[in-house]
């Protein structure tokens, strides 16, 4: 048999590893709260269609990405590839679409079947956040606003950079899109297979494309922003003056595109040069066209999504929390006594270890690595006085402690 390893592109979660995505998480989770989102979940897995149908069968994500499977009952389901279908429809299916706004902040794991790489994983995690209901400029300013706010509480937001456009109204954008083809069209046997294949398709998704070739030929498309009708640039104006009101910096990239088709107005990247080509640590936009295109009528929204691997990558982690004490019984009749007294010490909130084993040189080697503050040691000498050893890690300092006073020394706030 093959050595046993989790599936290519996934990757277990250890304790140090887990640590830093609860780092990031839980910091996103209050900074969110702290603006008002409050925390939901969608299912792992969801009916395809509530993928397919608003990504669009021409997505990168829906073609080539989904984890798609018939379940025993012959129902096509689809791992969740993002989280901003899901929620949408949630938010219809509860019937919340006269109870606007809703403000969502999510966390979770995500799949897409793609070539693994570094920050590129088939199983991986996102936070995220949604505003629905909302249409106005403020909302589009909001989510950027505390998208920044997470990246500045993580430590990372001096390395990134926010790279902001407008995909203008539908209007605007279908005015756009005709010229843009009309531009590639002549250009189309130069350009990438991917990218000829997108012409039809999902033109727009072209100027994302990482391919060099493609990249020279875009140099001279047209521009989105020569496209935009007023309502559009007013939009953008907007979105813009917020962003300049709590003075967080923006580079405009009219090249910036979400792809997919009911984005419009806002799209936004944070990025950082500090990850090598997976550089995009939190992306988003507004969506007004999602919810109508899952049947739940005219919903705006607008919201980011960020992977906790790549921030986590960037951030600082503080370290686990070290254990208080590690009592160690050198007998099994001393060790069930430690048990017992580290029972109220642990309902207490502080984190007591009881050794295993009564060996004493190696439960001593465990308390190192486990970088204990305190151990105990209950052995026949101290049990026939009623009292412990306990010895302070930090600098080697020994007493004795009488067994009654134990619990009101370590819960006493001093310690
Ligand atoms: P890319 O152009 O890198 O493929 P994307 O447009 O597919 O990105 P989004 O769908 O916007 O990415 O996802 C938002 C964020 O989620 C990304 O900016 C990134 O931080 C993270 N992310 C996306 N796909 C992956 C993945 N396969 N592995 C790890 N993180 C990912
Ligand atoms: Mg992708």
């Amino acid at each position: 048999m093959a050595k046993l390893q989790s599936p290519r592109g996934t990757t277990d979660l250890l304790p140090d590893v887990m640590n830093g995505h609860r780092h990031v998480t839980d910091t996103a989770r209050s900074a969110s709260l702290s603006f008002g989102y409050e925390e939901m979940a969608t299912p792992i897995f969801e009916f395809t269609e509530v993928f397919a149908r608003p990504l669009g069968e021409a997505s990168d994500v829906v073609s080539k990405e989904t984890y798609s499977f018939a379940d025993r009952g012959g129902d096509s389901l689809t791992l969740r590839p993002e989280g901003t279908a899901g929620a949408v429809r949630a938010l219809i299916s509860a019937g919340l679409t006269q109870t606007l706004p809703q403000k969502y902040f999510y966390a979770g794991p995500m799949f897409r079947y793609e070539r693994p790489q570094k920050g590129r994983m088939r199983q991986f995690h996102q936070i995220g956040v949604e505003l629905l209901g909302v249409s106005s400029a403020i909302g589009d300013a909001e989510v950027i606003a505390l998208g920044h706010m997470i990246l500045n509480q993580l430590g990372v937001a001096t390395d990134c950079v926010l790279h902001l456009n407008t995909l203008g109204d539908t209007a605007s954008r279908s005015a756009y899109r005709q010229a843009l083809v009309d531009y590639l069209s002549d250009h189309k046997t130069a350009l990438s297979a991917d990218s000829q294949r997108r012409l039809d398709l999902n033109p727009l998704r072209i100027l994302d494309s990482k391919d060099a070739g493609d990249q020279a030929i875009l140099v001279n498309a047209p521009d989105l922003s020569d496209y935009l009708n007023s309502l559009s640039q007013d939009h953008f104006a907007a979105t813009r003056s917020f962003l300049d009101v709590i003075k967080i910096p923006y580079h405009i990239n009219s090249r910036l595109v979400r792809g997919l088709d009911y984005y419009g107005h806002t799209t936004f990247e944070f990025i950082t040069d500090a990850l090598g080509a997976q550089g995009t640590v939190m992306a988003g936009g507004r969506y007004d066209g999602l919810a109508s295109m899952l049947g739940g009528g005219e919903v705006s929204g607008v919201g980011w999504a960020a992977g906790i691997e790549r921030l986590a990558m960037l951030s600082d982690i503080p370290p686990l929390k070290p254990v208080d004490v590690m009592m160690i019984g050198m007998s099994d009749a001393h060790m069930a006594t430690l048990f017992r007294l580290a029972m109220p010490l642990r309902d207490h909130g502080l984190r007591i270890e009881t050794a295993y084993a009564t060996n004493l040189g190696k439960q001593m080697k465990r308390a190192n690595r486990l970088r204990s503050r305190y151990v105990v040691i209950l052995g026949d000498d101290e049990a026939a006085r009623n009292v412990v050893m306990l010895r302070s890690m930090a600098d080697g300092q020994q007493s004795e402690i009488a067994i009654d006073d134990l619990a009101s020394h370590f819960m006493s706030p001093i310690v």
